[in-house]
């Protein structure tokens, strides 16, 4: 791997973010073009504690940040990187999970049992949030799926271990793998894009690289 990728040169803003230094400038940068100046895509967490442009060192206009809950490689970010690179010229894609994420400390079955009025799971859920949860008494077909993360549920906000580093970076593989099979994403040739994936550490501020291909065994 070339060293001077945009992807690379955001790993060394990181650590200059980590170590207290503003590496992101928030001011209207006057008049660019649609295509990201650096070409890349990165795909987060919506997590509170992530500011995405701040801890990569990006500047408006830069990069593509697509966000949901857990940074999760769905259909509809799919979506967006085809988007992303066939029409907005990027070629690299950061996938970044983080810390003490949220889509750890449920399961979704869990959560659509408490949403349909269990009361089992509705007295679960507020225990873990420490926020009482309001199930609706009624089913839905939608959203199909929360996509929480595989694994036993812990308590929300647990601090990292082994256990959970592992269920995080066994989440960042599938997305990396969900992005690196799409037929139309190309990832040979001179039009290839390529992957990398990250946990963010919310208590140090560091970004941690997950090998790829790696571990994807039982996780209990
Ligand atoms: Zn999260």
């Amino acid at each position: 791997m070339s060293r001077d990728t945009t992807t690379d040169q955001s790993l060394e803003h990181n650590l200059r973010y980590a170590a207290g230094e503003a590496v992101h400038e928030a001011r209207h940068p006057g008049k660019q073009p649609i295509q990201p100046g650096r070409r890349l895509a990165v795909v987060a967490c919506m997590d509170a504690r992530l500011d995405v442009e701040d801890l990569l060192g990006l500047q408006t206009g830069d990069a593509h940040i697509i966000r949901n809950a857990g940074g999760v490689v769905t259909e509809d970010t799919l979506r967006s990187l085809i988007i992303s690179h066939h029409l907005l010229n990027t070629n690299e894609v950061a996938l970044i999970h983080h810390t003490r994420c949220g889509m750890l400390a449920f399961t979704d079955d869990l959560l659509k049992a408490g949403l349909e009025g269990d009361a089992a799971a509705t007295k679960m859920l507020g225990q873990a949030t420490g926020r009482a949860f309001k199930g609706l008494d009624t089913c839905s077909a939608t959203p199909s799926a929360f996509y929480a993360f595989r694994g036993t549920p812990e308590a929300l906000d647990a601090p990292r271990d082994d256990h959970n580093m592992e269920r995080l970076a066994w989440d960042v593989r599938r997305g990396m793998s969900a992005i690196l099979n799409h037929p139309w994403i190309p990832t040979s040739g001179e039009d290839a894009i390529t992957v990398r994936g990250f946990i963010y550490d919310v208590d140090t501020g560091r970004l941690e690289e997950v090998s790829y291909p790696g571990d994807t065994g039982s996780i209990g």
